[in-house]
């Protein structure tokens, strides 16, 4: 079955209001491959969430960055999946490694969320990767496979997931990672997918890249078989975003 390509702009912590509005103008004035060829979704920090939404074309649509792991109530600075829902935002990101990293969210953790997050009928891009040192230990494939694992014992409906492969050092660094060792991960965890979950879900989930993507190296990341998109960061504040998604096609 065809995975219909998926392109994701987080644009974590960073914009004002002009710049949000320039960045949506961009986007709006943008042609680009049909709905039935590429699904965009862009992923303003919260306090932006309203604003994107209410503005952006509706053929894009938008994510929030985190939520709270349960029901919201005494989480002082937190944000609820009930919130998101009630605001009409039907993607998060969950387990983006910057939170793994710096705010010590473990793979239970993000097991946790993502389950929380697709009971309340969210969607979610779910995130998983290996830092430079695990990758020198020949680790990589152990660790993308806890991280999954994690999500998989506690989620059932994978129709609602999108994983995002993001290798750590690939991340922010301008160093992307190759074509072939991209494949590489994508196909183990589909063969993982496959192995421990069913073969439709391994069939029909899709597994992004993301990492250093920009309008220059998308369109060989996106000819390889298992990179069923992107997940991109720097490059999705800028005009070069709309290349990125058309390399879809
Ligand atoms: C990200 O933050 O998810 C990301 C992929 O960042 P960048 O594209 O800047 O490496």
């Amino acid at each position: 079955m065809a995975r219909k390509f998926f392109v994701g702009g987080n644009w974590k912590c960073n914009g004002t209001t002009e710049e949000v509005k320039k960045i949506v103008a961009t986007l709006n004035d943008a042609q680009v491959p049909p709905q039935d060829v590429v699904e965009v979704v862009v992923s303003p920090p919260f306090i932006f969430l309203s604003l994107v939404k209410s503005t952006l074309r509706p053929d894009f649509h938008v994510a929030a960055q985190n939520c709270w792991v349960k029901k919201g109530g005494a989480f002082t600075g937190e944000v609820s999946a009930e919130m998101l829902v009630n605001l009409s935002i039907p993607w998060v990101i969950l387990g983006h490694s910057e939170r793994r990293q710096l705010l010590g969210e473990s793979n239970e953790f993000v097991g946790e969320k993502t389950a929380y997050a697709l009971s309340q009928g969210l969607k979610v891009i779910a995130c998983v990767g290996e830092t430079l040192e695990q990758r020198e230990a020949g680790a990589t494939l152990e660790v993308v496979a806890a991280q999954t694992k994690a999500i998989a014992e506690r989620v059932s409906n994978w129709a609602d997931v999108v994983i995002a492969y993001e290798p750590v050092w690939a991340i922010g660094t301008g160093k992307v990672a190759t074509p072939a060792q991209a494949q590489e991960v994508h196909c183990e965890l589909r063969k993982w997918l496959h192995a421990n979950t069913s073969p439709e879900v391994a069939a029909t989930t899709r597994i992004i890249y993301g990492g250093s993507v920009n309008g220059g190296n998308c369109k060989v990341l996106a000819g390889q078989p298992d990179v069923d998109g992107f997940l991109v960061g720097g490059a999705s504040l800028k005009p070069e975003f709309i290349d990125i998604i058309k390399s879809a096609e």
